[in-house]
Parts: structure tokens; sequence; C-alpha cells
């Protein structure tokens, strides 16, 4: 096992670092504060290659692998976790799409993802009632003549009011996981629309919404995969999309360490520099040991996947390990910071409340050691 960069991965590693350190990441306070979304950061990240990162190049992406694509999305979310967020769903609906999709819709969808026409993709499973346990889902799809009538609702969505392309699972057949199809609903397309964006405690320049089916009907040709293949679909996404998150939450937390570190330096008490104090050191120590940990298990799973070998487990670990990780460690950095942590002059407290959802979405915590404990038990 080699823990070495290839140099294609250390140049796309270095094209977002600095693409961050010139464009997103003077702009995420403001974004913050606003709460807008970053349309152009994000057309920044396609002409770089980055919202098509594992997307082969004949569909105009990047073709760089997942480890790339995990360093990318450390570099991003560091400087923006909502830019970052943006990226992680348009790089994994590009990635659904190219994996079960067939070439029409390749063809259709992805050079739109990854050249940023779209601006972003959006994959919508969750329902108000339904989160955790996607099997229970209820919004429907019926057979109308050519095509399908999609009825229901799906709640946060990530990206839902700015998607050109939208992947929605709904129910074909009967109860549980195996009547459960997926579709690719187009922006614009009748009885398809967006609500009221969630007022939330971080990540405020990303967009979270319900969507709205009424009526809204798809040609045969928006199924991706067969019927009744959407549940599948749905966890193979997820076990790739794990990977993203844990990576986002790694680079949240590597940003707050680099924070702790410098103030730790600067701010003086009792007649030194805080950093001289073993107990500020120690919340240092731990950050730093903690962090590598987080980021060594994310590209682990990364060059898993890369490899083609399974690795939903190994997702599922980077994911639990690198999210719990990153919320202490924002935690941490904010203790080190003392009050200036807690107000908005220092990036440190958009840190800590952009980085508690990392536990939440793409599937909990708890979820995560389901997954890890059934392996364990089989
Ligand atoms: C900002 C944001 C963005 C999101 N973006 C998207 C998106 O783009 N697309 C999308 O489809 N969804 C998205 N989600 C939804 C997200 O994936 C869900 O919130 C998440 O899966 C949890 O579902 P839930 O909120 O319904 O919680 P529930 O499923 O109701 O769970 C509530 C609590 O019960 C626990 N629990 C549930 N079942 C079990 C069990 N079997 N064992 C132990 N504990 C259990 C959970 O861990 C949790 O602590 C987003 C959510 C947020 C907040």
């Amino acid at each position: 096992m080699t823990l070495e960069l290839t140099e294609a991965q250390t140049l796309t590693q270095r094209t977002a670092r600095d693409y961050v350190a010139r464009v997103i990441a003077p702009r995420a306070a403001e974004l913050d504060r606003s709460g807008g979304f970053p349309i152009e950061s994000l057309k920044g990240l396609a002409e770089l290659g980055l919202l098509g990162v594992n997307v082969r190049a004949e569909y105009g992406g990047a073709e760089a692998g997942a480890v790339a694509y995990a360093l990318a999305m450390m570099e991003v979310a560091g400087g923006c976790a909502s830019t970052a967020v943006a990226m992680a769903v348009t790089n994994m609906v590009a990635e659904v799409i190219q994996a079960f999709g067939n070439e029409e819709q390749r063809q259709r969808h992805l050079p739109k993802l990854t050249s940023g026409e779209y601006v972003t993709g959006a994959f919508a499973l969750s329902e108000p009632a339904v989160g955790s346990d996607p099997g229970a889902l209820t919004t429907t799809a019926r057979r109308q003549g050519a095509g399908w009538v999609l009825d229901g609702q799906k709640q946060w969505i990530t990206n839902g009011a700015h998607a050109g392309v939208t992947v929605v699972w709904a129910r074909t057949g009967g109860p549980g996981a195996k009547g459960i199809s997926c579709f690719l609903v187009e922006a614009g397309t009748p009885g398809f629309s967006a609500g009221r964006a969630e007022d939330k405690m971080g990540l405020r320049g990303s967009n979270t919404v319900p969507l709205l089916l009424e009526g809204c009907t798809v040609p045969d040709g928006a199924r991706l995969g067969e019927e009744g293949e959407g549940f599948k679909i749905a966890m193979m996404a997820l076990d790739g999309g794990r990977i993203g998150i844990g990576s986002q939450a790694t680079g949240i937390g590597l940003a707050a360490q680099h924070a702790a570190v410098g103030y730790a330096k600067e701010r003086h008490a009792f007649g030194q520099p805080i950093a001289a104090h073993q107990a500020v050191q120690f919340m240092l120590a731990n950050n730093a040991a903690e962090l590598e940990a987080a980021r060594l298990m994310c590209l682990r799973a990364a060059a898993k996947k890369q490899a083609g070998e399974r690795f939903g487990v190994e997702a599922a670990q980077a994911k639990l390990l690198a999210s719990e990780t990153a919320v202490r460690v924002c935690n941490r950095a904010m203790q080190v910071l003392g009050g200036y942590g807690y107000i908005r002059d220092f990036p440190v407290e958009r840190y800590l409340r952009d980085v508690r959802v990392t536990t939440i979405y793409e599937g909990t915590s708890e979820i995560q050691r389901l997954v890890i404990a059934r392996e364990q038990l089989r």
C-alpha cells in the first residue's frame, strides 16, 4: 500500500487549493451572511473540471479519479463548506448518471453538468416523513402513455432550486425497497417546483429546498436504470457520496485547526503566547492526530473505489469518523480562540455551524454505524 499521491492527484489538489485561495475562501463569509448561492464560484469549479472530477473525459469530466475528488473536496470545503456541498452533490449526480444512465442520458446530461451549464445537479431521495429509511418513501410514479407521472414531495434537497437536472426516487411498484425506481427530472418540467429554502444553522450559502411533484410528467427515457432498481442505485450513489461528505468534514476541520494554530501563536495570556500553555497544545495535538486519521480514512475509501473494489463499509467508516472528528475539532478550535471564536469576525464559528450537518446528511452517524455493524456481524 502506498500513501504517496500521484502527480495527477497532486495537480488536482493544487488546482483546487489555488482557486479556493483566490476566489472561494474570500467570498465565504459574505456568502454565509447573505445566504446567496455561489453560482460564479461553481462556474469556476466547472472550468477547472471540478464538477466532474471522476467523470470520463468524453463527457467533459476531468477523469481524475475518486482520490483526486476527495482531495479537491477537502480543499474546497476548507474555503467554503457551502460551495463544497453544491460541488459534492453535482459530482454525485454526474457519477450516478455515468454509472447507471444509458448512452443517450449520459450524452444529454453529463456535458451540461460538468461544464456548469446546469450550474448544479440535485439528488432527491429524502421526503418530509422519510430520511434514514428511504425504502419507505411515498412519492409515486405511474405509467401514462409513453411516460411517467410523478406525484409527491421531496425534502431537504441540496441545490434543488438551482439544478439543471434532479435525480428523483419514486415508487413504481409495491411497498419496500424493490418497488422504487429512479428518474431524471429536468428543470422547468411542468409540475416540478421548488418550495421555500430552509433557514439553516450552517451551510447558509447552500440551497436546501423541498421539491414538489404535482402531476409531473416525464418521458420513459427519463427513467434511470431498470424499473425497481432505484433503491440499489441510491445505496450505491450514497456509498460514493459518503466519501465526499467525509472529505468535506475533514476539509472544514483542517481549516478550523489552521485558524486555531495561527491564533494560539499570536494571542498572549499570563505573559506568554497561549500556544505555550500545555492545555492549548493538547487541544491542537488531538486535532492534528484525529484529522490525520480522518484524512487517511477518506483517501483509503476513495482508493478502494478507484480500484473498483467494494468500498461501502470503508466509506461509512470514513464518513462516521471524519464527520464526528471534524465536529470535535471545530469545537476545540473555538475553545482555543476563546471569546473571539464565538463571534463572526473570525471564521471558526462558521466552521462549527457548517460542520455540524456532516454527521446528519448522506446518512446520520447512527446509520453509518448500522452499515458498519452489519458487516461486522455477517
Ligand atoms: C442541510 C441538509 C441537506 C440535505 N441534502 C439532501 C439532499 O440533497 N438529498 C436528500 O435526499 N436528502 C438530503 N438531506 C436529508 C438527509 O439525508 C436526512 O436529513 C438524513 O438522512 C436523516 O433523515 P431525517 O432527517 O429524516 O432523520 P430521521 O430518519 O427521522 O432520523 C432521526 C434520528 O433517528 C435516528 N435513527 C433513525 N433510524 C434509526 C435506526 N434504525 N437506528 C438508530 N437510529 C436511527 C437518526 O440517526 C436520527 O438521529 C439533507 C439534510 C440536510 C439537513
